[in-house]
């Protein structure tokens, strides 16, 4: 939708994999594939519209009733997604190359998405066979047996910050449980989900179990998260348009997990390892630019450690480099021309309101002037009803609040409108439990923040940081149904 309306012909046309079938749009339109490091169209995508993805949603359907997928045992089933987490291990630099262009990210980031995209594969593909059920102690003479039934066909619409993450974490987990997939990523950000999905026709995935759809948010999209042929629905994205998602499922009387965005806090006590906490700060706000749905964005800080913090990380956070996703360097471009000016309205605004600024990294000047760039700035003390301390920037900003002691601590956390993630910073034991049991959200670290892109850890938020669990066995439940048996064998 933010792309220049300078589509060519001589472009190269990635296309929609509909039941094992590479296709152009019904109607033949198309979008361009911008790159955000210099704002140039360098590849075209199917612009879909209802009738694809009805196509694609049939394609589904018919696979889950009649296809192979259906009498496939969950062995089977998680063989062929462990083969397709080492086809994607083998195409781990074509796959990186993709998503570093189409995202502006630096490669070594698009990289490590990469390996965490395989490992989805590999960890949902090896639980397949896991997915356990229970019995229930029961009347005399009944045996109770409660088992777990794919929902049928799940829809997924994927954004543009980590898509061939978010795909591995959703798609994966939905096939392991015996559903077929259709997928509408962001028309920001698409090719390596094509790559992926080709990757899956060639190990040996039945056509039709796991279709790809690109196209706008408010026409492929809005299509497949109304369509009555879907029985699931996975959303990550904006809070605006999970409530649309929501809206939609409502309607067709079907479950979603949304995964919403969120404000999250790194809560710094005095006692706390400042050494070791200040790298992960600045990593926790930089990767993939801000534009990460668990972005430590808030530092909280005791007042008695504000002084001997600030100024490192200061220090450190002015040295951070930015460059196109081919530099490799800190952190890239912004993901187009709207996110760039979202962050720039953000940061204009803080300065208007007298929110002092404590470090702002200089763009290079050897920048893609076309390029969607924002240049990293750390605010504080940023009064507490400030924007900057309530709201998604989804960028390179970070906010620092001086807090008084556990007690304010606890309120300032909790204190947004979202809760996805927090972490919490102290060398006493007593008090992390404590802070950990006390924070609304879906995940805490503990002197840490992120690890490993985290597929084994249960993900999701509370508040408009959406609901529902992916990641981990969690995700298993969401993906399929209990169905209670009962016999009466006297
Ligand atoms: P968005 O929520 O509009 O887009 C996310 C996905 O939803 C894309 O695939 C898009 O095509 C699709 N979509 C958009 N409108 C739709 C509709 N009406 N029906 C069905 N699908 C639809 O997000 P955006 O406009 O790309 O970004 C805006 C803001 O959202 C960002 O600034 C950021 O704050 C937030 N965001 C959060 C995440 C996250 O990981 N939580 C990811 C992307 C964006």
């Amino acid at each position: 939708m933010n792309k220049p309306a300078n589509v060519s012909a001589l472009l190269k046309l990635h296309r929609n994999i509909v039941s094992g079938i590479a296709r152009e749009a019904a109607d033949g339109r198309i979008l361009d594939c911008v790159c955000p490091s210099d704002g140039l169209s360098f590849a075209a995508i199917p612009r879909s519209g209802k009738a694809d993805v009805d196509a694609a949603v049939a394609a589904a359907r018919e696979a889950f009733e009649t296809g192979p997928w259906g009498r496939m045992n969950a062995i089977e089933r998680g063989r062929l997604l462990v083969k397709l987490g080492e086809a994607i291990l083998r195409n781990h630099e074509e796959l990186a190359q993709f998503e570093a262009q189409d995202c502006g990210k630096p490669l070594k980031q698009a990289r490590a998405d990469m390996t965490a995209a395989a490992r989805y594969f590999e960890f949902y593909g090896t639980a397949a066979d896991k997915v356990h059920g229970e019995t229930i102690p029961f009347l005399n003479g009944y045996t109770i047996a409660i088992v777990r039934d794919p929902h049928g066909v799940t829809g997924h619409i994927v954004p543009w910050n980590y898509p061939a993450q978010i795909f591995g974490r959703s798609v994966a987990a939905s096939l392991a449980c015996g559903n077929t997939s259709v997928v509408k990523p962001a028309e920001d950000a698409c090719l390596s989900l094509i790559r992926i999905t080709e990757l899956a026709l060639e190990v040996g995935f039945p056509p039709g179990v796991l279709n790809i759809v690109t196209g706008l948010g408010a026409e492929a999209g809005a299509a497949l998260a109304g369509h009555p042929g879907i029985d699931f629905i996975s959303f990550t994205g904006s809070p605006e348009t999970g409530t649309l998602i929501q809206q939609a499922a409502a309607r067709n009387h079907i479950g979603c997990t949304l995964e919403l965005g969120g404000k999250s806090p790194q809560v710094i006590f005095a006692d706390a390892d400042l050494e070791a906490a200040l790298p992960v700060l600045i990593n926790a706000i930089i990767q993939n630019g801000g534009q990460t749905c668990s972005a430590g964005s808030r530092i909280l800080i005791e007042k008695s450690a504000y002084e001997v913090l600030v100024p490192a990380l200061a220090a450190r956070f002015a040295k951070i480099a930015v460059g196109t996703h081919a530099d490799d360097r800190d952190m890239g471009a912004m993901i187009n021309r709207k996110q760039q000016q979202r962050v720039a309205m953000f940061t204009a605004r803080a300065r208007e309101e007298g929110v002092p600024v404590l470090a702002e990294a200089a763009l290079p000047a050897d920048l893609p002037s076309g390029g969607f760039y924002a240049a990293p700035m750390l605010f504080g003390p940023v009064p507490r009803a400030n924007s900057l301390a309530m709201d998604e920037v989804f960028g390179p900003v970070l906010s620092v609040i001086p807090f008084e002691d556990e007690a304010d601590a606890v309120a300032l956390a909790n204190g947004t409108p979202y809760g996805l993630v927090a972490g919490i910073w102290t060398r006493d034991a007593r008090r992390s439990m404590r802070m950990a049991r006390a924070m609304r959200c879906g995940q805490v670290f503990v002197n840490g923040y992120g690890a490993g892109g985290g597929i084994e850890l249960p993900f999701g938020g509370v508040k408009k940081s959406g609901h529902g669990r992916e990641k981990g066995f969690e995700a298993l439940y969401e993906f399929s149904a209990s169905k209670t048996i009962v016999i009466n064998h006297g």
